[in-house]
C-alpha cells in the first residue's frame, strides 16, 4: 500500500482541477507539511471536505507533482497503473503495426494520465523515464503493472530526478529482461538507428522529431545543401542524406558527435567521409562560415533551450532571436531554414515572434512553409498545452 495523505487546496484552485487541469502547485496548498515525503499519495479536499482528486507528491523543475485521478474513491494501485499503460499502449497500436518504424514513445507522461514518467519503445525493448523522486517512488507499483499488461524484450530506465531534469548516473539503467545489443539498430520511416539504451543520459535519438525527419528527407533535401546546427547524433543529416542531399554538414560541441554520426551514416550505407561533421562551437563556426561566404540551401537549427560552453551561455528564451540571425546569413535566398525548440517557457506564438524579429532587424523576408509540435505518439492533454513543448518552423528565406 502506499502511503495517503489527506490535504486542502485554496478555494481558487478548485475549479481548475474539477475541470481536469493536471499538475499539482506549491500554491494551490492551504498547507503543505514538511512532513510529507515525496511519492506520498494525496487526497486533494476543497473547503467543504469534498474529495476532489487523488495525485502525488513529487518535485519537479515545474510543479509539485500531478493529479492521478478525479475519481475520490479511485485506488492508486498496481490495477491502476495497469490500466493506464493498457490504454496508453492500444492508443499506439497504428505505431506498432508500422514496420516502418521501430521505435516511438508509448507513454507519455500526463498526456497518458500519469505524469512524471514516459516510456518509449524500442524494438521490442522499453525505456522508462523518471522525472521525480516521487514518481520513482511509485516505481514497484508501475513497472509490476507493466510487467503484468506487456510483453517485452527488456527493461531500462534512466532518472532525471533534479530539476533540471538532469540525469543520475546510478549504474541502474538496466532493469529486467534481455539486455539489448549494443547499438539496438531500430528504424524510424525504414532509416536505422544506433541505439545504446545503457550509455548515459540519452539514448542517440530523439523520437519526438519524427516527423520533421522525414518531412526533411521528403520534401527538401534532393540535390540541396544542409547544414545541421547542434547536430548531436546527425539524425537530421542522416534524413537529409537519404533524401538525395549533395553533402550535409553536421556541427556539434561534443566529441562523440563524430563517432555517433558516422555510424549513422554508416548503417544506412552512406560514406561518413562523403559528409562532413565538425566538432566546434556552432557560434564560432557561424562566424566562420559568415568569414568564407557559405551558403546553404537548408539550415537546421535545434539547440537546447539551455546550453553552457567555454564561451556562450545560451538560452532559447533571451537568444533565440540573434542565433536566427546568424542562421540567416548564411542560408541561401530561396533557401529553408528549419527553427526547431523544445523548450517550454514560451509559445508557438512567441516562436514566430522571434522568427520575424530576426528577419526584421536582418531587413530580410520569408515565408512560413510549414510547421509542427510533438507528434501523436506523445499525448498531450487538451488541458496542459504547455505539454506540447516542441516547435518546429519551415521558413522559406526570401531575401
Ligand atoms: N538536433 C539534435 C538534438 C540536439 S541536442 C537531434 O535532433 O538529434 C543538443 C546538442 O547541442 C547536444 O548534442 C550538445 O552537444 C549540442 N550543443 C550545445 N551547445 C552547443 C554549442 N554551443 N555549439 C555546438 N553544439 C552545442
Amino acid at each position: 500500500m502506499l502511503t495517503q495523505t489527506d490535504i486542502k487546496i485554496k478555494q481558487d484552485f478548485v475549479q481548475q482541477y474539477k475541470n481536469g487541469y493536471p499538475l499539482l502547485s506549491r500554491e494551490i496548498f492551504t498547507n503543505f507539511s514538511k512532513e510529507i515525503k515525496e511519492g506520498t499519495i494525496l487526497k486533494l479536499f476543497d473547503g467543504k471536505d469534498n474529495c476532489i482528486a487523488k495525485g502525488y507528491y513529487g518535485l519537479q523543475n515545474k510543479g509539485f507533482g500531478w493529479v492521478l485521478s478525479y475519481k475520490k474513491d479511485e485506488e492508486i494501485d498496481i490495477d491502476f497503473f495497469s490500466h493506464k499503460i493498457k490504454t496508453a499502449l492500444e492508443c499506439r497500436k497504428d505505431f506498432f503495426a508500422d514496420i516502418k518504424t521501430t521505435a516511438f514513445r508509448v507513454f507519455n507522461g500526463e498526456g497518458d494520465g500519469v505524469g512524471g514518467v514516459t516510456i518509449d519503445y524500442f524494438d521490442g525493448f522499453y525505456l522508462f523515464t523518471w522525472y521525480s523522486l516521487g514518481i520513482y517512488e511509485l516505481k514497484d507499483e508501475i513497472l509490476e503493472a507493466f510487467k503484468r499488461s506487456v510483453d517485452y524484450k527488456g527493461i531500462y530506465q534512466k532518472k532525471r530526478f533534479d530539476g533540471k531534469g538532469k540525469y543520475l548516473d546510478d549504474k541502474d539503467d538496466f532493469l529486467f529482461g534481455q539486455k539489448a545489443p549494443e547499438p539496438l539498430i531500430i528504424k524510424e520511416n525504414d532509416v536505422k538507428f544506433a541505439i545504446y539504451l545503457d550509455d548515459g543520459a540519452m539514448v542517440g535519438l530523439f523520437l519526438d522529431q519524427r516527423e520533421v525527419r522525414k518531412t526533411i528527407r521528403d520534401k527538401y533535401t534532393k540535390d540541396k545543401t544542409l547544414l545541421n546546427t547542434f547536430s548531436y547524433t546527425g539524425a537530421f543529416s542522416v534524413f537529409g542524406a537519404v533524401g538525395g542531399a549533395k553533402k550535409t554538414t553536421s556541427v556539434d560541441l561534443a566529441k562523440r558527435s563524430i563517432s555517433k554520426t558516422s555510424e549513422h551514416f554508416s548503417i544506412n550505407n552512406i560514406d561518413p567521409k562523403e559528409q562532413n561533421i565538425i566538432v566546434e562551437d556552432v557560434f564560432n563556426y557561424f562566424k566562420y562560415a559568415v568569414r568564407k561566404k557559405m551558403l546553404f540551401d537548408m539550415v537546421v537549427v535545434d539547440p537546447p533551450s539551455f546550453a553552457r560552453s567555454k564561451k556562450h551561455t545560451f538560452s532559447a528564451n533571451k537568444d533565440y532571436v540573434k542565433l536566427l540571425k546568424e542562421v540567416i546569413q548564411i542560408t541561401n535566398r530561396g533557401g529553408v531554414i528549419v527553427a526547431s525548440t523544445n523548450s517550454a517557457n514560451f509559445s508557438m506564438m512567441r516562436f514566430h515572434d522571434f522568427i520575424s524579429t530576426a528577419f526584421k532587424e536582418l531587413k530580410g523576408k520569408y515565408q512560413v512553409l510549414e510547421s509542427f509540435s510533438l507528434p501523436k505518439d506523445f499525448k498531450v492533454l487538451k488541458q496542459f498545452p504547455e505539454g506540447n513543448y516542441l516547435k518546429v518552423v519551415f521558413v522559406k528565406k526570401i531575401r
